[in-house]
C-alpha cells in the first residue's frame, strides 16, 4: 500500500495544504461571543471536508454551547472502528502586536504555517481527514472511522460530557486517536503516555471599599495586591516545592525505571534555555525539567492584576486585586479535591486585613495510556514505519480534561499521536505548525489503522 498512498499524497500535497489554510481563516475563537458566528462558520467547513474527503455521514450536532461536528466512514461493521477526536475551537490571539503576520491569515516561512490554530488543533485533526481520504481514494480502508471534532476545547469543553453521555452508540468504538499534543523532533519522535490534569481557580482580594489616596491611606490600610503576592509566593518553599498541606498526598511517584525511561529522552538544556530567553531553568528540586513538566503536579499562576496599570502614574492603593491560578496534576490526584483544597487554601492563608472570594473556572482529570496497549503498540509501530524509528513513550505537560471522560463513558483507551513540536508556540503569538510534521502526520495514520485492525 506504501506506494499508492505516497503517490497520492504527492499528488495532491498542495490541495491538502489549501484546506488546511481554508480551515485557518476562520476566526473560531471559542471563548469570545464575538465569535458565535464563526464558530458555526467553522463548524460547518469541517462537516463539509469530511463529507468531500470520504465520509457517508457527517452532521453539525448542537450542544448547549458550541456545536459538535460528527462525521463516519463505516466499510463493515464486523471491523474496529477507531475513534479521532480533534478541536475545531482556538485560543483567542491576544496579544495581537506580538504576531508577525495576522493570526487568521495564514503565512508560511521557512516551510511552516503561521496561524492561530496550526497546530492546536485544526492542522492536527485535519491529517486525520487527509489520511481518511488517502485510504479511501485508494481503496485501502481498514477499520471504519468516526470523527468527534469539538468547539469547546479550549474553554474546558463544559458541555462535551453531556455530548457523549448521550450518543454513546453513535460514537461507539475500538480506540479514540488523538493528535493535539506535540512530539520531541522529526528526528526523535516520540508517543504521549498520558495527560496532566487541571484545577484551575480565580482569587479575588478586596481591601477598602473604594480606591484610596496612597498618601492619604498608605501604610494605614493593607493593599489587596501585596497581600495577594505575599499569598502567592508562599505557595512554593525554597525548593519549589507546593506547600499546600495534603496537595502531594494522592501522587502515584514514578518509579525508578519509569524515571530512566525518561531520561533516555533528548533534552538539552543549553538549547531549552536559550530558546526561551530564560537564564536558568526553575524548578521542583530532585526532578529533572522532564519530570516537573512530565510527573509532578504543579502550581501556576496564570494571570494577575489590580490597581492603576493605564500610561503614567496614579498614587492609589486599590480596592482589589485578582489572579487567576491553575494547578496541573498527575495520576491520581482528583482534579475537584485539588480544586477544593485550593480554594479553601486562599480562604484560610487570608489574613483578616481583607475579604477573599475565591471561585472555580474549570478543571479535569489526569490521564495514562498504557504501552502495552493494542492502541499504542499500533501506534508506535505507524510512527516506526515512517520515522524510521521507535518512538520514544513520554508524559505531555498539558492536559486534555475529556480524556478521562471519553475513557469513561465509551470504555475504550485513548492513543496520542501528536505531531506538533512544543516549540509551535501553542496559545502564543505566532502559532505555527511544520509542513513537515504536517505531511508526515498525514502519512503515518494510515499506517495506524491498518496496523491497528491487523491487532484487533
Ligand atoms: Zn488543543
Amino acid at each position: 500500500m506504501q506506494t499508492a498512498w505516497k503517490e497520492y499524497q504527492k499528488k495532491n500535497e498542495d490541495r491538502f495544504l489549501d484546506e488546511m489554510l481554508e480551515l485557518l481563516r476562520i476566526p473560531s475563537v471559542s471563548a469570545k461571543t464575538e465569535h458565535k458566528e464563526d464558530m458555526r462558520r467553522c463548524a460547518e467547513a469541517v462537516r463539509q471536508r469530511l463529507l468531500e474527503s470520504g465520509c457517508d455521514k457527517a452532521e453539525v450536532m448542537e450542544t448547549a454551547g458550541h456545536p459538535v461536528v460528527y462525521g463516519e466512514k463505516i466499510i463493515d461493521q464486523s471491523k474496529p472502528t477507531v475513534l479521532v477526536y480533534g478541536h475545531y475551537d482556538v485560543q483567542p490571539a491576544e496579544p495581537l502586536n506580538l504576531w508577525h503576520s495576522g493570526p487568521f491569515e495564514p503565512v508560511i516561512k521557512d516551510g511552516k504555517v503561521y496561524a492561530r490554530g496550526s497546530a492546536d488543533d485544526k492542522g492536527q485533526f485535519y491529517m486525520h481527514v487527509k489520511a481518511l481520504e488517502t485510504m479511501v481514494k485508494t481503496e485501502s480502508m481498514e477499520t471504519n472511522i468516526k470523527f468527534l471534532i469539538e468547539g469547546e476545547e479550549e474553554v474546558g469543553s463544559p458541555n462535551l460530557a453531556d455530548f457523549v453521555r448521550q450518543n454513546k452508540e453513535l460514537l461507539k468504538a475500538d480506540v479514540i486517536l488523538i493528535s493535539d499534543s506535540a512530539m520531541i523532533s522529526t528526528e526523535n519522535p516520540s508517543l504521549d503516555i498520558g495527560v496532566r490534569g487541571l484545577s484551575y481557580i480565580e482569587v479575588e482580594v478586596t481591601g477598602p471599599n473604594r480606591d484610596l489616596h496612597s498618601g492619604t491611606y498608605g501604610g494605614a490600610v493593607a493593599n489587596p495586591i501585596t497581600i495577594l503576592c505575599k499569598m502567592i509566593a508562599s505557595l512554593h518553599d525554597e525548593n519549589n516545592h507546593v506547600t499546600i498541606p495534603g496537595f502531594y498526598d494522592d501522587v502515584v511517584e514514578a518509579t525508578k525505571e519509569e524515571r530512566e525511561l525518561m531520561a533516555r529522552a533528548p533534552f538539552n538544556e543549553k538549547e531549552y534555555k536559550e530558546e526561551l530567553g530564560i537564564n536558568e531553568v526553575w524548578g521542583e528540586k530532585n526532578y529533572t525539567t522532564a519530570e516537573r513538566t512530565g510527573i509532578r503536579p504543579t502550581i501556576e499562576i496564570n494571570g494577575i492584576w489590580g490597581g492603576y496599570t493605564g500610561e503614567g502614574a496614579k498614587t492609589v492603593l486599590p480596592s482589589k486585586a485578582t489572579a487567576k491560578i491553575s494547578a496541573r496534576l498527575v495520576p491520581n490526584q482528583d482534579s475537584r479535591k485539588i480544586t477544593d483544597m485550593l480554594l479553601e487554601h486562599f480562604k484560610k492563608i487570608a489574613p483578616p486585613f481583607v475579604t477573599i472570594h475565591a471561585f472555580e473556572h474549570h478543571g479535569g482529570e489526569p490521564y495514562m495510556t498504557p504501552i502495552d496497549s493494542k492502541g499504542y503498540q499500533a501506534a508506535a509501530k505507524a510512527i516506526q514505519t515512517t520515522f524510521g524509528k521507535e518512538p520514544i513513550p513520554v508524559r505531555g505537560g498539558g492536559s486534555i480534561p475529556i480524556c478521562s471522560i471519553l475513557e469513561k463513558e465509551l470504555g475504550v483507551k485513548i492513543v496520542f499521536m501528536g505531531f506538533g513540536l512544543d516549540s509551535d508556540n501553542l496559545h502564543s503569538p505566532n502559532e505555527k505548525f511544520n509542513l513537515e510534521n504536517y505531511y508526515k502526520g498525514i502519512e503515518t495514520i494510515p499506517y495506524f489503522h491498518k496496523f491497528f485492525a491487523q491487532s484487533e
